[in-house]
């Protein structure tokens, strides 16, 4: 399957852009699968990932994009451990990732002036304390 060449996050369009990676910020020997720059608001992948190794990365970058835009202060490791896990949960569950879209595209076919994209639920309500 072909890789998007953006992804839409809360109305704005990330643009993924396969590049060699190397920053300023980091030491020579210093390797990195992708990366999120949210001053240009781009996702940068590694052009030497393999497949997995992308996809994998490319969930971490857009965690840590929506990290960015809801302020939450995630730490990279804590940021890991959810592109990791969230991964493994989508391998996994191939039917799970049907079902939840089976109902938003139902949905998005039936409102006509729907531009395409998912709205938040406002009275929706997660009731788990912490
Ligand atoms: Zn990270």
């Amino acid at each position: 399957m072909e890789r998007p060449k953006s992804i839409r996050l809360l109305g704005v369009s990330i643009p993924l852009i396969v590049s060699n990676c190397k920053s300023e910020d980091l030491e020579d020997d210093e390797e990195v699968f992708g990366m999120w720059d949210g001053n240009e608001m781009v996702i940068l992948l590694n052009s030497e990932c393999g497949e997995i190794q992308e996809r994998t990365t490319l969930l971490h970058e857009l965690l840590h994009a929506i990290d960015d835009f809801l302020y939450l202060q995630l730490k990279h490791r804590e940021i890991y451990s959810l592109s990791q896990t969230l991964y493994q949960v989508l391998a996994d569950n191939p039917q799970l990732v049907s079902y939840l879209l089976a109902g938003f595209s139902k949905e998005r076919n039936g409102d006509s002036d729907s531009t395409g994209s998912y709205k938040i639920n406002k009275s929706y309500r997660c009731y788990k304390d912490n």
